[in-house]
């Protein structure tokens, strides 16, 4: 067992100063045994805790991380731009150089604004898509995480009615009903809404790789499904790209698919590690934001120079010929490891990959498409497996719903490192 005798002492004295003792709850371990491990430092692929444990983190602070940890090119121009001062509030060249940087590489965006999280790109480009539509109602899916704006944190209603109620306190009914809640892979149900109230709905926003609630890949035809009902009644088709987006491919999953959104939101990889989220669309959509249009959105740090600095030092590298073949590459040979070792045990155990993103599942099923899907007893399997990975010296995102990254760091002979104690921990776990 590995110790957490000064991560036990620091969640002590945090557990007096924050809510649960963190600042983003997922950090706490509910969902595994022990105290959350605080974190030292990182290098490559690698972090270190409190106690000098040393990992191979496939956290990788839950994705914006697709250099690994540490990475001299971002640090340098993190180093570089800070010589400078830290913020202005006025316009620099960094935001045209970051800006520019996406917009010629992307053939979904005319222009982007940066704000400075995912929920807060979501949450504007939600008004956006609303302010120019001139429609109340959205289409999420149950499943697919978009940041914690209220119109957001819906969840689907009881029997009949197709309007959500809200997925957390404080949210008004009166808000959540004009979120309407659907589960994924399921046309039908798509078809019925825009049936219903169609030419009410300013737009339906998809995760197109949802890997928020485990990877519920969805086929490329259902996406394209999606798009031809949005051109049908005059609704956008919102790309929340926040984890695809710089991840499966530079213009994210609208460039993997070929499929092409009205507006997108990126976060994430956009900021080199530092908070950084964006939306964008075409002119004619984005021309609706003021200071050009009407609907009304801004940010204090928005552009923030420090973090556009670490976006444009990350993006550059992710724009390097092959970048995102490799990263497809080492993962999807790691996974068919891990993947076939099971198999040949007869485990009810499966990887699921896309890109570098990779899902711990405990199914045999072949394909998994909705969080319907999803076991909850799988979780009590996820919790020990976790245990057993930490002592191996494996670090994963504390919860069996989320995904893992492989970033440049992780090489060839790292990820075959751990696809031997990964296969090791799946035979400590099922043969005990
Ligand atoms: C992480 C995430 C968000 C929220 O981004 P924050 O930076 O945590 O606010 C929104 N949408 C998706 C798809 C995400 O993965």
């Amino acid at each position: 067992m590995i110790t957490r005798q000064k991560s036990g002492q620091l969640f002590d004295k945090a557990l007096t100063l924050f809510p649960g003792g963190v600042n983003s709850p997922v950090r706490a371990f509910k969902s595994v045994d022990g105290v959350p491990l605080f974190i030292k430092k990182g290098d490559g692929c690698h972090i270190w805790d409190e106690d000098g444990n040393k990992f191979i983190d496939f956290c990788c602070s839950w994705g914006p991380l697709i250099l690994g940890h540490n990475a001299t090119s971002v640090r340098e121009k993190i180093e570089q731009t800070l010589q400078n001062g830290t913020s202005f509030g006025a316009p620099t060249a960094l935001e045209n150089e970051l800006g520019e940087l996406i917009i010629k590489n992307n053939p979904f965006v005319e222009k982007i604004r940066f704000v400075s999280s995912g929920t807060e790109a979501v949450m504007s480009a939600i008004r956006l898509a609303r302010g120019y539509t001139k429609r109340d109602k959205i289409i999420k899916f149950d499943g697919c995480y978009h940041g914690h704006a209220d119109s957001l944190l819906v969840k689907a209603g009881s029997g009949l009615a197709t309007l959500g109620t809200s997925s957390s306190a404080g949210v008004p009914e009166s808000f959540s009903k004009e979120t309407i809640v659907l589960p994924l892979n399921d046309r039908e149900a798509v078809l019925k809404t825009v049936k219903e109230m169609g030419d009410q709905i300013a737009c339906i926003i998809i995760e197109p790789i949802p890997a928020n609630n485990g990877l519920l890949l969805q086929k490329r035809d259902y996406l394209e499904f999606l798009r031809r009902v949005c051109d049908e009644h005059g609704i956008l088709l919102f790309f929340d790209e926040v984890i695809s987006g710089f991840r499966v491919a530079f213009a994210g999953a609208a460039e993997y698919y070929g499929i092409t959104p009205d507006i997108v939101s990126y976060g994430k990889i956009i900021g080199g590690g530092l908070p950084v989220g964006a939306y964008g669309a075409s002119n004619e959509i984005m021309s609706h934001i003021s200071p050009l249009g009407d609907v009304y959105q801004a940010g204090t740090l928005s552009g923030n120079p420090v973090a556009m600095a670490a976006g444009i030092a990350q993006l550059t590298e992710c724009l390097k010929p092959g970048f995102y073949e490799d990263q497809e590459d080492r993962t999807k040979n790691f996974v068919d490891k891990i993947n076939a070792h099971s198999k040949a045990n007869g485990y009810t155990f499966e990887v699921f990959t896309v890109g570098s993103i990779f899902w711990l599942a405990f199914s045999d099923a072949e394909v998994i498409r909705s969080s319907a899907e999803i076991r909850a007893e799988s979780m009590e399997d996820f919790k020990k497996l976790y245990a057993i990975l930490l002592d191996k010296g494996i670090y994963l995102g504390p919860s069996g719903y989320e995904v893992g990254f492989v970033s440049k760091a992780h090489t060839a002979e790292i990820l075959n490192e751990v696809a031997v104690k990964f296969c090791a921990a799946l035979d400590e776990l099922f043969q005990s």
